[in-house]
């Protein structure tokens, strides 16, 4: 088994400027959390208490206050924004609540285009492939040429997790990904993230309102306060 330490915060704290006059909300404060290769692991947590701060700065798309933040063996802070381009593209897979599918082009071309950002692309053909295999293994290969509006919500979602996984990440941030889908729905959903990350070995971090949605991760994290304890 690899133990390989995939996210790392020492310390971290974040606050945002609140109301008038220089005051602050403290997000969280001294936060320190490991996080393996292959590991799932839900956070769980009221409504703006930070389960989306949290994943934005393991993501680099925010930074903290202070503390050290290291995703996939790189200090976030040492990397300039060429090198947090290519670290994302490369390591790091993004689900949201909304699909985020493009439009104007197909599904497969959905799926495909995050190898554009790549820092070491794969051949077109290549990608396509693999691009179609990814879509079988979610029930959507024979969905491939047609167009987002063309398929239903629930689709596009599992869509939109193939294509977080194209580069093969070493890490899957999904932010409440079930959110907008009904009950049966999310567990599918739920089902084929779990099976793409074991498959790849790829960490996967959850954010969900349903505890029962968290119970299937290996790790479960709840915010308390500024801080997380592990349940
Ligand atoms: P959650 O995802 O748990 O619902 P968030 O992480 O989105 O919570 O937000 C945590 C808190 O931080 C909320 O009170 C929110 O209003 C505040 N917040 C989030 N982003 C910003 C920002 N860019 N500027 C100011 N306040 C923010
Ligand atoms: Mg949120």
């Amino acid at each position: 088994m690899d133990h390989r330490i995939i996210v790392q915060l020492d310390n971290v704290s974040k606050s945002y400027p609140e109301g008038s006059d220089n005051q602050r909300r403290e997000i969280f404060n001294n936060l320190s959390l490991s996080i393996e290769s292959g590991q799932s692991v839900s956070v769980v947590g009221p409504s703006g208490c930070g389960k989306s701060t949290l994943l934005n700065i393991i993501g680099s798309l925010d930074s903290p206050d202070s503390g050290k933040v290291e995703v996939c063996g790189s200090n976030i802070s040492d990397l300039n924004d060429k090198a947090l381009s290519a670290l994302r593209a490369d390591k790091i897979g993004f689900v949201f609540q909304s699909h985020h599918l493009l439009p104007q082009i197909s599904v497969i071309e959905n799926v495909m285009l995050p190898n554009l950002a790549s820092s070491a692309p794969i051949e077109q053909n290549e990608c396509s492939n693999r691009a179609i295999q990814l879509l079988e293994s979610v029930g959507m290969a024979d969905h491939a040429n047609k167009m987002p509006s063309e398929i239903s919500g629930g689709e596009m979602q599992r869509v939109a997790v193939v294509r977080s996984m194209i580069n093969s990440p070493e890490l899957l941030l999904a932010d409440e990904p079930t959110g907008a889908l009904d009950l049966a729905r999310g567990e599918e959903l739920i089902s084929l993230l779990l099976h793409l990350c074991e498959g790849q070995k790829t960490a996967l971090i959850l954010v969900t309102h349903d505890i029962k949605t968290a119970s299937r991760m290996q790790r479960n994290l709840a915010f308390e306060g500024t801080g997380i304890v592990e349940v």
